[in-house]
């Protein structure tokens, strides 16, 4: 399994805290029959600030210590962008580290709403041969109250992942509901796990995909399965045409 969103490099995010629980997240992952990890710290927020180089030499660290320690695990250079006005200069200027290289850059919004000048950025982000993927969207109260947004993004072209924690039920009942909503829509593309640590925010993917498999079938897990191989190899990744979220009817009284 390939997990594409993760706070794995120590001391740099509010992922792991040093080496050692980086060392504790790989054994985890591995456990949970991970094999690649591509280590996405967050870019830019009011709190951390972690240039494209560093994020590349630190996960040189990490797999030279990760060898050391006989951990079969590969990470791969990525980053978590929070959403800003210029991003575009961003990725003119070399800031912005797409996930290994490839076009797909992982993007987060705030939890609570969505910039009005998502569309247009998503639009001139893609005109430079980037596609953003929109991390975690069933978090968001914006999209929660207003999917039509999401389909929106998906329709123009940006995709989706959501995270494992969420299908779990972990960020509570409601939640769980939008992201088997989105799944449902063909809203979604990836499944990553978003862990920060092996204690509250850890990966969930086993039992994330194992929840999949029971309520879907395994077409269903083979299509986020590949989805994930296709984007660290750089190719287009499979899409469902996207869906409106319907309104849930209550009892049947509306
Ligand atoms: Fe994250």
């Amino acid at each position: 399994m390939i997990d594409l969103h993760c706070h794995i490099l120590p001391g740099i995010d509010d992922g792991a805290k040093d080496l050692s629980e980086s060392i504790k997240m790989a054994q985890k992952a591995v456990e949970q029959g991970i094999h690649t990890i591509v280590a996405t710290p967050h870019h830019l927020n009011n709190r951390y600030e972690n240039p494209k180089q560093e994020i590349i030499d630190r996960v040189i660290d990490l797999n030279k210590a990760l060898l050391e320690q006989k951990i079969d695990i590969n990470v791969l250079p990525g980053q978590e962008t929070r959403i800003y006005g210029e991003m575009v200069e961003g990725v003119e200027a070399g800031e912005i580290l797409a996930l290994d290289g490839t076009q797909y850059v992982l993007v987060e919004f705030s939890s609570s709403h969505v910039p009005r000048y998502t569309e247009k950025l998503f639009y001139d982000l893609q005109m430079k041969g980037l596609v953003p993927v929109i991390v975690h969207p069933e978090r968001n109260q914006e999209l929660i109250e207003r999917p039509d947004l999401l389909y929106r993004y998906v329709k123009n072209g940006a995709l989706t992942q959501v995270t494992a924690a969420s299908i779990c039920g972990d960020f509570g009942k409601k939640i769980k509901n939008f992201t088997l909503q989105l799944i449902e829509a063909n809203l979604t593309h990836f499944i990553a796990s978003d862990a920060h640590n092996t204690g509250n925010r850890t990966f969930k993917m086993r039992e994330a995909f194992d929840f999949i498999q029971a309520k879907y079938g395994n077409d269903m897990v083979y299509l986020f399965e590949e989805n994930a191989q296709l984007v660290i190899e750089g190719n287009h990744v499979y899409k469902e045409v996207p869906e409106r979220v319907k309104k849930k009817k209550f009892l049947g009284i509306f």
